[in-house]
C-alpha cells in the first residue's frame, strides 16, 4: 500500500450563537488533557504511566462526569496527554530536560466518532450537540490544498483537529486527509486483501436473561442479576428514606456509589467479553441495535437499563478502537420478527420472550441469538451497499457460531465448530454474569 497523507487548513463559517460552544467544548477538551498529564506524569518518584488502557480505566468515568463531554472527546483527551507523557518519558531517557505535559492551545481533536466530515461541511459534536459548520472555500479552488486534497473524493477524512485563530476571531479545521493505493505488486499478487475483509459480530441487548448475546452465540452478563441488585438497593433505599435521618442520608450516598461501581465494573467485564468474541472471531466490525429512544420503543426498559446500554456501548466503542475493531448502530426494526435463517419475517416467529420459531422453515432457536444475528446482517448489507463497484466487491461475513454466513447466504463452515463437533447454530454459553 502506498499511503499519501496531508494536512488542509480550512476556515468554518460557524453558526451565529454556537462559538461559545465550541470555546466551552476545548475547555472541557483541555481539562481532561491536563488532568490525565498530572495523573501519568510521575517523575522523578516514581514511573511515569505511558499506557492508555491505564489511564482510561483510572480517569474515564471521573472525566466524564466531571464534563459535559461526548465519551470520545474525553478519551481523546486522555490519549493526547498520554501521547505527551510517552515523548516526555523518551526525553527524560535522552538525558533531556523536561517535566510535565501541559496543554492550553486551543485545539480539540475530533475523528470520525465525534465528527462526521463532508466535502462541504463539518459536524462537530460539542458539550452542547452537534454544531454543523460549512466550510469557507475560496471561489477558485483548483491547483490549492482544498481542492487538491479536501475535495478530492480519493482522500478520506483522518483524524483532523480543530484550531482558532484569535487575531480573527475564527476558527479553523486542520483535516487531514489520506488516500491509499496499491502498488503494482500488490495489484498482481493481491487476490483478496485482508485489509478489506470484512466480519460483522452482532450483538443484541436484553433487559432480563443475559445483558448482550452475540451472534457468534456467546451469552453474555447476567441482566437478571442486575435487575435483582437494582430492586435490592431501591428496597432498603426506601426504608432509609423513612428513617430520615442524616446518617441514613450519608448510607444512602455510599449505597448508590456502591451499586454505581458494581453496575460498572459488570459492564466493563460485558464489554470485554464481547471484544473477546470479537477478536476469537476475527471480526473487524461490532454492530448494536441504534439505543436512541430505546425506552419508548422496548419494552420493560427503565432508565437504568438505558444508561447501562449506553454505557456498555460506549466502552466496547473505546475499547474496540484500540483493537481496530469498527462498532456501529443499526436499526432495530424486526430484528426480533426475522428469521435469521430463511428471512421469512412475522410477529408470529416468537414462541415465547427467549424462544423464536420460524413459522415458514421451522428454524427454532434462542430468540435473542436470532436477534443478534439480524442485527450482524443489517450492518454486513450496510458495509456492502457503501463499497464501490470499483472496490471489485470486497467479501463481508456474519460471524456466527458455527462459522460464517456471507451475503449470499452461502454457509462456510469454520475449523473451530469442527474441532467442537458441535451441531451447527446451537448457541454456546460461554458466560453468563459471575
Ligand atoms: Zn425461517
Amino acid at each position: 500500500m502506498v499511503e499519501t497523507i496531508r494536512t488542509v487548513k480550512v476556515k468554518l463559517d460557524v453558526p451565529n450563537g454556537r462559538c461559545n460552544d465550541l470555546h466551552q467544548t476545548k475547555d472541557q477538551f483541555l481539562h481532561c488533557a491536563n488532568t490525565t498529564a498530572a495523573w501519568a506524569w510521575r517523575h522523578p518518584n516514581e514511573y511515569c504511566v505511558t499506557s492508555k488502557q491505564e489511564a482510561e480505566k483510572a480517569l474515564y468515568e471521573r472525566l466524564r462526569d466531571e464534563t459535559a463531554l461526548t465519551a470520545n472527546l474525553v478519551q481523546k483527551g486522555i490519549r493526547r496527554a498520554i501521547e505527551a507523557t510517552k515523548s516526555g518519558v523518551a526525553r527524560l531517557k535522552k538525558g533531556e530536560n523536561t517535566r510535565q505535559p501541559h496543554f492550553d492551545a486551543w485545539s480539540v481533536v475530533y475523528d470520525k466518532r465525534s465528527a462526521t466530515f463532508h466535502r462541504d461541511h463539518v459536524s462537530l459534536s460539542t458539550i452542547n450537540g452537534r454544531v454543523e459548520c460549512p466550510y469557507v472555500i475560496p471561489d477558485d479552488p483548483k491547483d490549492t490544498p482544498i481542492g487538491e486534497y479536501l475535495l478530492n473524493e480519493d482522500y478520506e477524512f483522518r483524524m483532523s483537529t480543530l484550531q482558532y485563530d484569535r487575531s480573527t476571531e475564527a476558527f479553523y479545521l486542520h483535516a487531514r486527509m489520506r488516500r491509499t493505493e496499491r502498488d503494482e505488486h500488490e495489484q498482481s499478487t493481491a487476490v483478496s486483501s485482508d485489509a478489506k475483509h470484512r466480519t460483522v459480530l452482532g450483538v443484541d441487548l436484553n433487559v432480563d436473561g443475559s445483558l448482550a448475546v452475540t451472534s457468534t452465540g456467546a451469552f453474555i452478563g447476567n441482566a437478571d442479576e442486575m435487575n435483582h441488585r437494582r430492586r435490592e438497593f431501591e428496597k432498603t433505599r426506601g426504608s432509609m428514606q423513612q428513617a430520615g435521618t442524616r446518617s441514613a442520608h450519608l448510607s444512602i450516598q455510599s449505597m448508590n456509589d456502591r451499586e454505581h461501581r458494581w453496575m460498572k465494573d459488570e459492564l466493563h467485564y460485558a464489554s470485554n467479553q464481547i471484544l473477546e468474541e470479537a477478536r476469537d472471531h476475527g471480526c473487524t466490525h461490532v454492530a448494536f441495535e441504534n439505543l436512541t429512544d430505546i425506552r419508548e420503543r422496548m419494552a420493560g426498559v427503565k432508565r437504568f437499563h438505558a444508561w447501562a446500554f449506553r454505557r456498555l456501548y460506549e466502552y466496547v466503542e473505546y475499547k474496540a478502537e484500540m483493537l481496530g475493531i469498527e462498532v456501529e448502530q443499526v436499526s432495530p426494526a424486526y430484528t426480533s420478527q426475522r428469521c435469521s435463517k430463511c428471512g421469512f419475517t412475522h410477529e408470529t416467529n416468537r414462541r415465547s420472550k427467549h424462544q423464536f420459531v420460524c413459522q415458514k422453515c421451522e428454524y427454532e432457536l434462542n430468540a435473542d441469538y436470532n436477534a443478534s444475528k439480524n442485527i450482524a446482517r443489517k450492518l454486513l448489507n450496510r458495509l456492502h451497499s457503501r463499497q464501490t463497484s470499483s472496490d471489485g466487491g470486497a467479501p463481508c461475513q456474519c460471524a456466527l457460531t458455527s462459522g460464517t454466513l456471507n451475503l449470499n447466504g452461502e454457509f462456510i463452515a469454520s475449523v473451530r465448530s469442527t474441532a467442537e463437533g458441535e451441531s451447527t447454530d446451537k448457541p454456546t454459553t460461554s458466560v453468563v454474569g459471575h
